[in-house]
């Protein structure tokens, strides 16, 4: 092995939301560390999401939680409607007041933009283009390589490169893989000018259409911009050839034949599309371990939770955050314990949230039009039922870098 540096290292594969939020929060706890990302800065950005209360809590820790809401939207509630238009049922989206922050919408380019900020700000780097290979580990410390036959050494190599995880699928050949959840997603990005239609309630919401052809959600994005995204139910995956191959119009043709009968904006959202993105939706089964001696995952390498679930992005966070807690408290001789702890602690709560991503993707797929009026039905009686204490537990989640674990 080479050289290992002198003070304690950590190795952070992939640069993105739990890689960057990780880096951040090592060095406020005086943890020395690298990223290495296997892309352009750029090229792995692209979509947009909601980041629900309880992941802006962890970005306000970092002290960043006005600067996401200012390049976002906040979204006051989920409104449900049906194909027509009509309202089935609202749910608070996290009240600031109860949970100490709003969740916001944004494109994920703009939240790299401001992580990035920080990362600089804070004196740490990225190295880019960095795809991690292989990983060799002895008594000594770790060591990862890359495609490009650099190598990196450091004390503990955590693995925070996504749902296709290349440190997963080294540390554990045999273990799951990422399976097709049976959804295809389109998503767009529209100026909100060529969207007159809609209303300051939607603009203010996350806004879910079920209707007889599946599911339409839309928003307000920041930036003047509003973003939508759909479900495809679909046996097959897109091919290779398929992502790289459909235009924008191809997208923009699909979606219109499809949502044609839907309430407006639907259709003006559609056409004026400006900036498309194409994705077979994965997750992955429970993974018997999270960690292997020196390496450990994290966000969607250990846990890959469905979009339906809008916690993806939150987890990662979160995951990122305690880490670097545990490593901090324990002393980083101690990593074993923390990588333990960590596992036992974060493994009920993501789990509980991966279940809960299949069980709100099952809602929406395509129907008959008498079962789209069951399910509708449904909905009207049970969000009031249940809704504010389903949010309760995701959204009141707190952790306090103040206190010790
Ligand atoms: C269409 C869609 C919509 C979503 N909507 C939401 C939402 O509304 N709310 C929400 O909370 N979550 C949402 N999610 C989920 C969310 O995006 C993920 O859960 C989140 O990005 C996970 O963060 P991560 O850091 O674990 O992984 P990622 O953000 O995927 O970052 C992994 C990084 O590792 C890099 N990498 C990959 N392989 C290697 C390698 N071999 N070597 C080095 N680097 C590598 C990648 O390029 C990437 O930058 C959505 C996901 C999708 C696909």
């Amino acid at each position: 092995m080479t050289q290992l540096p002198t003070n304690f290292h950590i190795l952070i594969a992939g640069g993105g939301i739990s890689g960057l939020a990780l880096a951040l929060f090592l060095k406020k706890a005086g943890i020395s560390c690298s990223v290495y990302e296997a892309y352009t800065y750029r090229a792995s950005a692209g979509g947009g999401f909601n980041i629900a209360p309880n992941g802006m809590n962890v970005l306000n820790t970092l002290g960043l939680a006005q600067k996401i809401i200012d390049a976002g939207a906040i979204a006051e509630e989920f409104c449900m409607r049906n194909g027509k238009g009509k309202v089935i049922g609202h749910i608070q989206n996290g009240s600031p007041e109860k949970y100490g922050q709003p969740g916001v919408s944004l494109s994920r380019a703009a939240l790299y933009d401001i992580l990035l900020e920080e990362i600089h700000a804070q004196g740490l780097k990225i190295q880019y283009e960095k795809r991690l290979c292989d990983i060799r580990q002895d008594e000594q410390g770790v060591t990862a390589v890359f495609a490009d036959g650099s190598q990196a050494v450091g004390d503990i190599l955590i693995g925070a490169d996504g749902v296709h995880s290349a440190t997963r699928q080294l540390l554990f050949p045999e273990g799951p893989t990422p399976a097709f959840t049976g959804m295809k997603n389109y998503g767009g990005f529209t100026p909100l000018s060529a969207v007159p239609q809609l209303t300051t309630r939607e603009i203010n919401s996350l806004n879910f259409t079920f209707g007889n052809n599946g599911f339409f959600g839309y928003c307000a994005a920041g930036n003047d911009m509003a973003m939508w995204w759909s479900n495809l139910p679909s046996d097959e995956p897109f091919t290779k050839a398929e992502l790289e191959s459909t235009t924008l119009e191809d997208v923009k043709a699909t979606m219109l034949e499809r949502y044609h009968d839907y309430h407006a904006p639907v259709a003006a959202l559609i056409t004026n599309t400006e900036k498309v993105l194409k994705v077979n939706v994965s997750d992955i089964a429970s993974l018997p371990t999270w960690h292997k001696d020196r390496v450990l995952l994290i966000g969607d390498a250990a846990h890959a939770v469905s979009p339906n679930a809008g916690q993806g992005a939150s987890m990662a966070l979160e995951d990122a955050m305690y880490l670097a807690m545990l490593l901090r408290d324990a002393g980083v001789g101690s990593y074993a314990a923390a990588f333990r702890k960590f596992e036992n602690d974060r493994k009920p709560r993501v789990e509980k949230i991966v279940a809960e991503g299949r069980r709100r993707g099952a809602t929406k797929t395509i129907l008959k039009p008498w079962q789209a009026k069951i399910r509708e039905w449904l909905m009207a009686l049970l969000i009031p039922l249940f809704a504010a204490k389903n949010a309760d537990w995701l959204y009141k989640y707190r952790l306090d870098w103040k206190m010790k674990y």
